[in-house]
């Protein structure tokens, strides 16, 4: 039996004002809505999952925040920017080459033609309980995620833990957007804020982002680098389409280190250290490669060993501070 519910309705506002309205309405009729960009992560999880919805507010009409453009000092990204064109686009090639390669990392190139950054950094937690066809989860009783009692992950887990589920950070282009210290603009029906992305992101693996009901990514700010000494490796089963097993992003900036983490818990891990506490540069990589290796709860949620995860963390983060030291020779 398909558990797509195929009876709510489609709506595809063309302004970001239409789009308060519908949303204002929605709120006072007590209907129950949700939003998709590309679709990619959204329209699969429908197919799969029950769910109670009114309305579909497609944010695809909203052409004004499809564009890359340079403000001051700043690039701003409207957030329904398709992956494909953040990846190959001039201003972000020239000032954000990394960005540019974690957008090309995502997926395969169907996907990275619909699929948006707004939806990349809101990309949902994913687990193997979870995220399976309607015949496959029938075969398990409900766990937390799906409105159930249960964790199929981490059977000891129960109701009132801080953390009740434990499904996975994916997104690919986030790291990097961290380590640029990127801010993203949000609209809702109580107007409009900007946060830092690191403040999107919670501890839960259900609640996992910070915006309220009815809140909606405009654009994402980044302020020019003066220097592009970043790095971003993927761990895959295959380069194309799959999700990181975990992903690493690099950067060196005078005598910081920092590195941002995805796939590896249910928020991404941030960690900066400054040489000047350190003997060598070499103490610096290994103490915050241990700071990496505790924050990673790699439980068996796919098909590489959790333990070769681990292991790999180190790995990626001297393949970054390698690769930007030789490019600045
Ligand atoms: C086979 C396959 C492989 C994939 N591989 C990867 C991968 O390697 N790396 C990776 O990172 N992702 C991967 N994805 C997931 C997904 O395709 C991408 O993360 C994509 O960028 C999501 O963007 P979208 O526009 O399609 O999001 P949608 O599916 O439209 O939306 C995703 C979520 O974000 C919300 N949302 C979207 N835009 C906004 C906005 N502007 N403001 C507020 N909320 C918003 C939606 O409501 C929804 O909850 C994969 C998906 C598939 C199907
Ligand atoms: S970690 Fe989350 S999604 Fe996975 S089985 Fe547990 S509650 Fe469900």
């Amino acid at each position: 039996m398909s558990l797509f519910q195929e009876n709510f309705d489609f709506v595809r506002p063309t302004s970001l004002d239409q789009l308060n309205d519908l949303v204002k309405e929605y709120q006072e009729k007590g209907l129950e809505f949700a939003f998709s960009a590309g679709g990619t992560d959204v329209i699969p999880k429908l197919k799969s999952q029950p769910s109670q919805l009114d309305k579909f507010i497609s944010l695809n009409g909203l052409q004004d925040l499809n564009n890359v453009k340079i403000q001051g000092k700043r690039i701003s990204i409207g957030a329904l920017t398709t992956l494909s064109d953040l990846a190959s686009h001039e201003l972000v090639r020239e000032h954000l080459p990394t960005l540019a390669t974690a957008a090309h990392k995502v997926a395969s190139p169907q996907i990275r033609n619909r699929a948006t950054i707004g939806g990349n950094i809101m990309v949902d937690n994913r687990c193997i309980y979870i995220n399976q066809s309607s015949i496959n989860r029938e075969c398990h009783d409900p766990c937390f995620k799906a409105d159930g009692n249960v964790c199929h992950l981490v059977k000891s887990a129960r109701r009132g833990d801080e953390i009740l589920c434990q499904a996975r950070f994916v997104s690919d282009t986030a790291p990097v957007l961290l380590l640029l210290n990127a801010k993203i603009t949000i609209i809702g029906p109580n107007g409009a804020r900007t946060i830092s992305l690191g403040d999107l992101y919670l501890k839960d693996g259900i609640d996992s982002r910070s915006l309220q009901v009815g809140e909606v990514i405009t654009t994402i700010e980044i302020e020019i680098p003066e220097d592009t000494s970043l790095h971003y490796e993927k761990l895959a089963i295959r380069n194309a389409l799959d999700f990181p097993s975990l992903g690493v992003a690099v950067r060196i900036t005078g005598n910081n280190l920092s590195i941002a983490l995805t796939g590896l818990n249910t928020l991404p891990g941030v960690f900066h250290a400054n040489s000047s506490n350190y003997d060598t540069f070499n103490d610096m990589v290994s103490a915050i490669s241990t700071q990496a290796m505790d924050f990673a709860k790699t439980y068996q949620q796919d098909f590489f060993p959790r333990g070769y995860r681990k292991s790999m963390i180190p790995v990626f983060i001297q393949r970054g501070v390698t690769s930007i030291l030789k490019d600045r020779q």
